[in-house]
């Protein structure tokens, strides 16, 4: 199939965009890096009047350390993330998550503000975000807004973003010297989709860990935090005992929902294998 005939505009500057955004209403639709929409586009699944690429507008681009935070712009591709030094120093996760996403050619178009607004459950960036406490920089016709990762992440394919708003940016606190990560996905191919993921971040004191972010995708409508298995393993020496504890909290309070090829059974089992391997590469 074909995408349906629409109009396409490249505005070079962020407030001509916001006010192409608000004359189109909801007919219009943003293109980034255009690795999600295009698919949409010619399945038909999406049949917009009207395309503004917003690729050619600087105040999206860019990564940027501005005191203890750290701004990832929301053109930044994810190969220029898997690439970028100050994301290797200042936020391991996301180094270590990206290679995890589709293929290279793929990660040199797709952006990271793509990914976060399109709010996929089985992406790597919603989950990055949340586990790393992200805030959100939206503009809209009433100006700048933030907001948390925590409260962005609404439902399937559904964040907080309005139809008549842009992410700019996201601000991230850079990782502090005692904070230790785990990113790790079960996929059936290198490049596929996870069929389930951990996204983890915590602070490592001898044999225990404090400051714990657990974070699972691809396994409900939204990447979900597991706050039970955070607040057992918070403080207390990291043992067998205490990770059998942990995952069984994770594995009942994550309700995990069934996708065209998994089922909730074998996403719920995948749950505690995670937080199992997690812990341990954690407290090593
Ligand atoms: C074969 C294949 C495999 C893939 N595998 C993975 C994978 O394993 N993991 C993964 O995470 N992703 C995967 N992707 C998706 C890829 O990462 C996309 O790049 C990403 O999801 C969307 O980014 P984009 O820049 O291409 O967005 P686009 O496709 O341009 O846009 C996606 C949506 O976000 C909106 N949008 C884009 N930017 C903004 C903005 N700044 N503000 C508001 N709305 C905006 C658009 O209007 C559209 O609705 C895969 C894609 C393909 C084709």
């Amino acid at each position: 199939m074909k995408a349906a005939a629409f109009d396409y505009v490249k505005p070079k500057a962020l407030l001509e965009a916001l006010s192409l955004l608000s004359e189109a209403g909801e007919d219009a639709r943003l293109i980034a890096g255009g690795q999600t929409l295009l698919a949409t586009l010619n399945m038909r699944l999406s049949e917009p009047s009207i395309l503004i690429d917003i690729t050619d507008i600087a105040e999206l681009k860019g990564i940027s350390l501005n005191g203890d935070q750290l701004r990832i712009g929301a053109l930044v591709t994810h190969t220029a993330i898997e690439d970028s030094e100050l994301i290797a120093k200042h936020a391991p996760l996301l180094k270590a998550a990206a290679p995890h996403i589709a293929h290279r050619a793929i990660r040199n178009l797709g952006t990271w503000g793509g990914s976060l607004a399109y709010g996929d459950p089985a992406a790597e960036w919603p989950a990055c975000s949340l586990t790393l406490n992200a805030i959100m920089i939206i503009h809209g016709p009433a100006g700048e807004r933030r907001i948390s990762a925590q409260d962005f992440f609404i439902d399937l394919y559904t964040t907080s973003l309005e139809p008549d708003e842009i992410l700019v940016a996201t601000e991230i606190p850079v990782a502090s010297n005692d904070q230790v990560f785990y990113f790790h996905e079960l996929a059936r191919r290198h490049g596929d989709y996870a069929v389930a993921g951990l996204a983890a971040v915590a602070k490592k004191q001898g044999d225990s860990l404090s400051e714990c972010a657990f974070t699972f995708f691809s396994v409900g409508a939204t990447p979900v935090m597991a706050t039970s298995a955070q607040n057992i393993v918070d403080g207390q020496k990291i043992d067998e005992a205490l990770i059998a504890k942990a995952v069984a909290a994770a594995r009942s309070e994550i309700e995990a929902i069934a996708d065209i090829t998994n089922s909730a059974e074998a996403k719920q089992h995948l749950i505690g294998v995670l937080l199992e391997r997690g812990l341990k590469h954690l407290i090593s």
